[in-house]
């Protein structure tokens, strides 16, 4: 039956794999994968023989029309990435809303996503949060994103590369001030897994002084801006509050 399944796949550990999601794969005629060599590694290891095609975003607009003829046609798509659940920072988009206008199901797998891991497990107010992807990998252009963020009272979540770790700490606590609360999500699920808070300066020393903490996958997060009545009136609204109880007596 026409529809395109869109399949979360583990971030590390391959116990993460869900059941409906080896039958889904099974079942379907085609698999679209970021990585067709990087996810047939995965699928063997499944027993899932199902046929890959490549997709990305920037897949040219014939490959995504000839994917969703194909889904008009009567055949089903399942939709993967290298890890976890695809359009998180990852490729799809594209693809979801063509078969969304054309009137074909799209039907969600879910599984591994790594900024739901990560803030899981993160102990920041999770009731509110602003999922940002990732920063640029430019500190003037990075300093430029965060500074619109400094006043946001969500909890921010970011991925980061390994390489840039260190400089994107040291940019947020630029930005957010060197005692913002945050926590970095390492390796999760997999054998060096490191979950670690403390403030963005804390932070900063903790992979300066050990360069395994510079390697593998991460996500950053970082707490909102406390309210104003957490930390007292700044000096304008007490200027303002002063002036109006100056009219009133
Ligand atoms: N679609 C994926 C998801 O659902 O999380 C994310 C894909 S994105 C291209 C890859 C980024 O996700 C990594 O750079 C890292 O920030 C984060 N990530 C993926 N796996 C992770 C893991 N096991 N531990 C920590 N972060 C991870």
């Amino acid at each position: 039956e026409q529809a395109l399944y869109v399949v979360a796949t583990p971030i590390g550990n391959l116990g993460d794999m869900v059941p409906r999601a080896v039958e889904v794969l099974q079942t379907v005629d085609v698999i679209a994968a970021e990585d067709t060599r990087h996810s047939a590694r995965l699928l063997d290891h499944f027993h899932i023989s199902t046929p890959l095609v490549a997709y990305h975003d920037h897949t040219d607009e014939k490959q995504v029309e000839a994917l969703i003829q194909r889904m008009k046609a009567g055949a089903s798509i399942g939709l993967i990435s290298d890890a976890g659940t695809p359009l998180v920072s990852d490729p799809g988009y594209r693809l979801v809303r063509r078969a969304r206008q054309e009137g074909i199901r799209v039907v969600p797998v879910p599984g591994a996503c790594a900024m739901v891991a990560a803030l899981s497990a993160s102990g920041l107010p999770s009731d509110r949060f602003s999922f940002e992807g990732f920063l640029p990998p430019k500190s003037g252009q990075r300093l430029n994103r965060l500074q619109p963020l400094a006043a946001e009272e969500r909890t921010l979540i970011f991925y980061e590369a390994p390489h840039r770790i260190q400089d994107c700490l040291k940019d947020m606590a630029t930005v957010f001030g060197a005692e913002r609360e945050a926590v970095m999500a390492r390796e999760i699920t997999k054998t060096f897994e490191t979950i670690k808070g403390g403030t963005l300066t804390q932070l900063v020393e903790f992979v300066a002084g050990d360069p395994n903490q510079r390697k593998g996958e991460m996500v950053v997060m970082v707490r909102g801006k406390p309210k104003a009545q957490d930390q007292g009136l700044d000096a304008e609204a007490e200027r303002v509050m002063t002036i109006l109880l100056q009219d009133l007596s």
